[in-house]
């Protein structure tokens, strides 16, 4: 792994375009590549194993039949446009996963071209190509809100869609609303030889990560790192910093990755909040990121926990 990289999702290279937003002249739908998405999965198709977004290049009949387009910018040269197909029937295969974190299943819509698939973005992680993994996070991330977000937060009424799907007007009253990020502070616990990590409930099993939660009105990123640690674990921590950030469309978090210096080591965890929490030696954390402790296993590849973690064994911060 090369510790200089981004994390998963945040190398930028989808140039949104911004201005092509506004008007409809200028956005020509005949000139723009084609992504599907379906119930929250994207449409893939699979190169060597590895997942690549599927890119629709003209306007075929299948997507005339489609409303509600999301213009998301510019990648490798073609404007692209997202499509939400999840009224569809006809996709195939197994739907009982859908939302889950264990979604592995690969979904098909008999029109479509064989070997592509609808294929859950969280499951796909590990082996994610990161020139792909922005444009996917963005689409990922404006559909879940528009799929939430469908009525006004003042009055009630019905939102309709503008500026090719960037911001929803309230019919009746004229308020405006914008996609939501909503920031997460996650923190890399550090006492010691030893780290912090936590599993919440319902996780994969034996999974284990940083602690983490979400930013409160009023406080500061440093702020909410030290009151989480002390709620979720009892840990008191102090000299917080600001590692990285990424995007983390799932369904739209701004995850703000830090490190902290734990004051204590007794632990008592908030049950509400986690399963478990447990110091975990360098030596171990290293035995785990290798495969060699099935005891343990690490937040996921392409998780900013997971970049962290790697950090930190490596001596980098
Ligand atoms: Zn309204």
């Amino acid at each position: 792994m090369d510790l200089d990289t981004l994390p998963l999702f945040s190398k930028i290279n989808l140039k949104r375009k911004a201005h092509l937003r506004d008007s409809k002249r200028l956005l020509n739908l005949k000139d723009c590549c084609h992504l599907l998405i379906w119930r929250g999965k994207l449409l893939f198709r699979f190169n060597d194993g590895k997942p690549v977004p599927y890119l629709i290049e003209k306007r075929t009949k299948f997507i005339k039949n489609l409303s509600n387009y999301i213009f998301l910018g510019e990648f490798e040269n073609k404007n692209i446009v997202l499509w939400d197909m999840s009224h569809s029937r006809e996709v195939l295969g197994n739907t009982d996963q859908i939302g889950s974190f264990n979604d592995r299943e690969k979904n098909y819509h008999p029109d479509l071209p064989k070997g592509t698939y609808f294929c859950d973005l969280r499951n796909l992680l590990p082996i994610l190509n990161t020139k792909y993994a922005n444009l996917c996070a963005t689409a990922k991330g404006i559909y879940e809100w528009h799929k939430r977000v469908n009525f006004c937060q003042s009055c009630g009424g019905k939102l309709s869609s503008e500026k090719a799907g960037w911001e929803k007007v309230c019919e009746k009253c004229n308020f405006k609303q914008f996609p939501r990020i909503d920031p997460v502070v996650i923190m890399l616990i550090i006492k010691g030889n030893d780290i912090l990590l936590g599993r919440s409930h319902g996780w994969p099993e034996k999974m284990y990560s940083c602690l983490a939660g979400f930013i409160e009105p009023g406080e500061t990123i440093e702020a909410a790192a030290e009151r989480e640690a002390m709620e979720e674990s009892a840990i008191k921590i102090k000299n917080v910093k600001y590692i990285t950030s990424q995007p983390w469309p799932f369904p739209a978090s701004l995850m703000m990755g830090c490190t902290g210096e734990a004051q204590n080591r007794t632990i008592s965890i908030d049950k509400n909040e986690l399963e478990d929490a447990i110091w975990v030696s360098k030596e171990d954390v290293f035995r785990a990121l290798n495969g060699l402790d099935k005891s343990i296993f690490m937040a996921r590849r392409g998780a900013v926990a997971r970049y962290l973690i790697e950090k930190w064994v490596a001596g980098l911060i």
